[in-house]
């Protein structure tokens, strides 16, 4: 039994046909004609699609159909993308539909976090879990929440929208999403950032290794958490600080759902097991006795978890 994937991203479109290990046994990728409308990115799927059927040698009748991940407000029981405000014309597309008719399969959509989160529940750091919660931690902070083994889509689409959670209700910061206090604004690489440009407008901070790098080229969240662990006083104070609202933003979701399992996905992982250490410990002490001890773990497929967690709505369990 095999199933397409289709993860349509801001910039590129990832395509994988994966078995029922969600092994890809074929993949495509195709630039994302974000600013050209709805029809240049069905098109541009459809290509992507067409590569990964191709490389796994199978005829499209063969697959059980097509799962499509959206980077957006998606309402997956109507088909409907509500809004995906990063791509230019996407206001309540009919996509489920308009992807069916053209590939001529079984078509499922959802959003690309919740996605991901069902990659890993069902094929990667999640496997045997029912319940678990992915954070998705970039630029901004995404999300998805998995419960008994489904995606939590919730009545408006936003289920799982866990970075705009609100962790700071005094002098919160701006987040992303034009509101305040957001974990987001805090844990998100650029609310990272935004925090160590602030702290080094303060003189007695310049001795810090970080006002050296921002003189030389653009800070990045990656610049804060290396020079954490080589001991600046500044850099290890903000990924403190890092630490702290995210392990905020998990003892909410602790104390909302009581899950098995807490994922944090995205290039954070790459902040290696100290700041995951950092992050369990700071829920030890915020979160209630009864979950306190539920497993905090970094994602395990990458990438990938978008485009095998969109297959994996059309594969049976
Ligand atoms: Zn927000």
């Amino acid at each position: 039994m095999m199933a397409l994937g289709i993860d349509l991203g801001g910039t590129s479109i990832k395509t994988a046909v994966v078995d029922i290990t969600g092994a890809p046994v074929g993949e495509g990728k195709e630039k994302t004609p974000a600013e050209d409308g709805v029809e240049a990115c069905v098109e541009a799927m459809l290509a992507a699609a067409g590569e990964a059927i191709n490389m796994a040698g199978l005829r499209r009748e063969q697959l059980t159909g097509a799962g499509i991940g959206v980077p957006g407000v998606v309402l997956p029981a109507k088909g409907l993308v509500v809004e995906a405000t990063n791509l230019t014309g996407w206001v309540n597309v009919p996509l489920r539909d308009i992807m069916s008719r053209r590939l001529g399969l079984r078509v499922e959509l959802a959003n690309d976090a919740n996605a991901a989160a069902l990659g890993e529940a069902r094929f990667g750091a999640g496997r045997n879990v029912k319940n678990l919660v992915l954070f998705t931690l970039g630029t901004g902070i995404g999300g998805g929440i998995i419960i008994n083994g489904d995606i939590l889509v919730g009545a408006n689409g936003m289920g799982g929208e866990i970075g705009h959670t609100l962790i700071e209700m005094s002098r919160p910061r701006p987040c992303g999403c034009e509101r305040f206090g957001c974990v987001e604004a805090y844990a998100g690489a650029l609310g990272i950032v935004k925090r160590a440009h602030e702290a080094l407008a303060e003189d007695w901070r310049k001795h810090s290794a970080l006002h050296e790098v921002a003189e030389r080229e653009k800070l990045e969240a990656h610049h804060v958490f290396d020079l954490a662990w080589d001991g600046d006083f500044l850099a290890k104070e903000i990924i403190a600080k890092t630490a702290h609202a995210l392990a905020a933003g998990i003892t909410n979701i602790l104390h909302t759902l009581d899950p098995e399992l807490v994922l944090l996905a995205g290039g954070i992982t790459k902040a290696g097991p100290r700041f995951l250490e950092q992050v369990r410990s700071m829920v030890g002490e915020m979160a209630l006795r009864q979950v306190r001890d539920t497993r905090v773990e970094y994602a395990l497929l990458g990438d990938k978890a978008g485009v095998t967690g969109a297959a994996a709505m059309v594969l049976a369990a």
